[in-house]
């Protein structure tokens, strides 16, 4: 099935949309990107795009730190996205990346007197932990707190040697610290424990990326479970000591955390408030629960 990318203000074939080497962005990592789902709804034979808003408002945010200004509007960028999913013609669950980026063939680290492009392009991703129990190990890579909250193209690396040094050591993903040895987050996931019935997740203010998934959860465990989070340093040991644990991102949606650094969570298996969570979330990313329909944007015009 042919992909198609927006580039250059166009909707072409995904091989024509190529960058120049000289182009800024891939030598200093000056770009922002999103990771957006589209979930495909077999009985609806519909792709519902997950939280659109919300994301590109994110994505504007990195942009004004990185001194970007985008001739788009934010509902230019919702019917790019629609357009473009749209004409992949997925019948599957798919992942939308879009990427603002110093676009100039100049060299030199800065972000001024650099012009910025915008591209798009969708592709068919399944599971991203691939598993459905994670074993994750603490990493000895630290989460940059230097201001992410957005997703940063160049903040990346940090998280690209976390989960290469947790896969060559046998485990699924690594959990990332701040400098000050608090948890931070996965490498693609924010990270969630229940502990005597409290529902624990570090504070934005650690510096980490502020999950659109993160705050899905907690809008649905208050919601619909009666429970709030509490945003909270969390430390090593509290990980280890947790009655349940669970990686929440995009990609990853809600994936229960097996074990940390060989030491099981509870008996291992998946946490009663991690499973009611699991389920109430699949049912609002396909848009069966009215209630959250406004999270959903659906692709197909039927
Ligand atoms: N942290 C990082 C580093 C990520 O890449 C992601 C995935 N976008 C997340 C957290 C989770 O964010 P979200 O729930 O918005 O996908």
């Amino acid at each position: 099935m042919p992909s198609y990318a927006y580039f250059h203000n166009q909707i072409v074939p995904l091989e024509e949309a190529n960058l120049n080497v000289m182009t800024n962005f891939m030598h200093y990592g000056t770009g922002v990107f999103e990771g957006i789902r589209g979930n495909w709804n077999g009985d609806r034979k519909q792709i519902y795009l997950f939280r659109l808003k919300e994301h590109y408002q994110r994505m504007l945010n990195g942009c004004h730190l990185l001194n970007m200004e985008l001739p788009h509007t934010l509902d230019d960028l919702y019917r790019i996205t629609v357009e473009v999913v749209a004409k992949c013609g997925y019948e599957e669950d798919v992942y939308v990346r879009p990427l603002a980026y110093k676009s100039s063939e100049s060299m030199g680290v800065r972000l001024h007197n650099l012009e910025s492009g915008f591209l798009l392009f969708a592709f068919p991703w399944g599971p991203y932990l691939d598993t459905d129990r994670a074993r994750c190990c603490v990493s000895s890579w630290r989460f940059p707190n230097e201001v992410p909250r957005a997703k940063i193209a160049g903040l990346y690396v940090s998280s690209a040697l976390a989960k290469t040094e947790a896969v060559e050591r046998g485990f699924d993903e690594a959990i990332m610290l701040t400098p000050d040895d608090y948890v931070a987050q996965g490498t693609g996931e924010n990270v969630f424990i229940i502990t005597n019935g409290k529902l624990i997740t570090p504070p934005s203010i650690d510096g980490l990326i502020v999950g659109i998934t993160r705050d899905a959860v907690m809008t649905l465990a208050r919601e619909e479970l009666g429970i709030e989070t509490v945003e909270s340093h969390i430390d090593r040991v509290e990980l280890y000591t947790a009655d349940e644990c669970f990686l929440t991102g995009t990609a990853a949606h809600i994936t229960p955390v097996a074990e940390i650094d060989h030491r099981k969570i509870a008996n291992g298996e998946i946490g009663k408030v991690t499973s009611k969570l699991q389920k109430l979330y699949h049912d609002v990313i396909l848009n069966n629960n009215r209630k959250y329909s406004d999270w959903c944007t659906p692709v197909y015009n039927k």
